[in-house]
C-alpha cells in the first residue's frame, strides 16, 4: 500500500535500504532512487515501464556535489546555474565516469539539477548520495502535480509518497545541454526561453519531437490523456463541428459555455501564463477523469511560458 506521509526520516530509510520514494518537487512529483544503487534505479524503470534508453536527472542539493558528478563546468553552464539554482534548470553535462551507465542511458553526459522544493532539499541534505527522480507518472502518461496523482497511478508499487503539497511551477525543468560550450534547448519547460536568454544571450533551440529521442521529454507523444484531446486555435468553430460530443474544456483565461461543455477548466482568471503552467497538469488529470468523449484545449499564446504549454499539449494530443 503507498502511504501519503511527510515522515521524511521513513523516506530517508527507505532509500538508504535501496528501495525508492516519490517526493515533491517544484516542478512535478519525482519517482527517487539512490544513483548508486542499480536495484533502486531498475525499479524506478520498471514500475514506471520507462524504456532504458531514457537517461534519468541526477537532482544534488548543493554546487558543491556537481564535482561528483560532472568533468566539465562550462562558463555558460556556470552563469545558468548561478542564475536559475535552486530551481527548473536541468544542466546536461559531461559525466564523471563514476556515474552508472543506467542514469545516463550509456551516454558521457548527465542532466543535473537542484530542486527548489524545501522538502526536496531537506531530504537530499540527510543523503549521502543524489536522487535520480524521473516524473513519478507512468511512462507517456499526465505528469503529477499532487501527491494524490501519485497514489492513484501507483497504487501498491511503492511504498510512499513523501508529502510536499501542490507543485508550485506545475510544468518539468527546462533542459540546457552543450556543444563547443554553448547552450542548446533540448527540453522547454517552467523556466522560458526568454529569461534564459536574459542570461546568456541568444540559444540554440533543439527541441524536436522524435520516435526515438536521446531524451523522454522530446518524444512525440508523451504526457497524454485517456481521453482523446485536441489542441485548437479556433475554440467556438471546434465546440460547433462537435455538438454532439461532450467535452471537457480547457481554457486560458476566458470562460466559454455551450451544451456540449460538461465541465470547464480555466487555468488562470487573469490571463498569467505562470498560474496557467502551474494548474495545467492538475486540471488535465481532473478532465481526464470525468469520462467525456474529448477533451479541447485552446492553443496558449506563443511566449514565456505560452510556449511550454502549448509543447506539452501539443505532445498530449498526438
Ligand atoms: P524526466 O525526468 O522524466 O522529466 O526526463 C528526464 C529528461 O532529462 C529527459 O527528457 C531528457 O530530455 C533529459 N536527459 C537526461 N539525461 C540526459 C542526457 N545525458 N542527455 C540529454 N538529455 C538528457
Ligand atoms: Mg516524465
Amino acid at each position: 500500500m503507498t502511504i501519503i506521509s511527510n515522515n521524511m526520516s521513513k523516506a530517508v530509510k527507505i532509500l538508504n535500504n535501496e528501495d525508492i520514494v516519490a517526493i515533491p518537487t517544484e516542478t512535478i512529483y519525482g519517482l527517487a532512487g539512490n544513483i548508486y544503487s542499480d536495484k533502486a534505479i531498475r525499479k524506478i524503470f520498471e514500475v514506471k515501464q520507462r524504456p532504458l534508453f531514457n537517461p534519468l536527472i541526477v537532482h544534488l542539493h548543493s554546487v558543491e556535489q556537481l564535482d561528483e558528478i560532472v568533468s566539465e563546468f562550462p562558463p555558460k553552464a556556470k552563469l545558468l546555474a548561478d542564475a536559475f539554482w535552486p530551481g527548473s534548470l536541468t544542466l546536461v553535462l559531461k559525466k564523471k565516469s563514476t556515474i552508472p551507465d543506467v542514469i545516463t542511458a550509456g551516454k558521457e553526459t548527465v542532466a543535473v539539477r537542484i530542486p527548489n522544493h524545501p522538502v526536496a532539499l531537506a531530504l537530499l541534505k540527510e543523503l549521502s548520495f543524489p536522487l535520480a527522480a524521473p516524473s513519478a507518472n507512468p511512462f507517456n502518461r499526465i505528469s503529477p502535480t499532487k501527491a494524490l496523482h501519485v497514489e492513484s497511478y501507483f497504487k501498491n508499487a511503492i511504498q510512499m509518497v513523501l508529502e510536499g503539497g501542490e507543485c508550485k511551477n506545475g510544468l518539468e525543468s527546462t533542459i540546457i545541454g552543450f556543444a563547443n560550450n554553448e547552450p542548446i534547448l533540448y527540453r522547454l519547460g517552467a523556466i522560458s526561453i526568454e529569461e534564459i536568454e536574459n542570461v546568456v544571450g541568444k540559444i540554440n533551440v533543439k527541441n524536436k519531437k522524435e520516435k526515438t529521442p536521446n531524451a523522454p521529454g522530446m518524444l512525440a507523444k508523451h504526457y497524454a490523456p485517456k481521453t482523446k484531446t485536441y489542441l485548437v486555435n479556433n475554440i467556438d468553430k471546434f465546440i460547433t463541428d462537435y455538438e454532439d460530443s461532450t467535452i471537457g474544456l480547457l481554457s486560458f483565461s476566458e470562460v466559454i459555455t455551450a451544451s456540449n461543455i460538461k465541465h470547464i477548466e480555466i487555468l488562470s482568471k487573469s490571463g498569467d501564463l505562470k498560474e496557467a503552467a502551474s494548474n495545467l497538469y492538475s486540471s488535465l488529470h481532473l478532465l481526464d477523469s470525468l469520462h467525456l468523449d474529448m477533451i479541447v484545449a485552446q492553443r496558449f499564446p506563443d511566449i514565456g511560458l505560452g510556449k511550454s504549454i502549448n509543447d506539452r499539449l501539443e505532445r498530449a494530443t498526438k
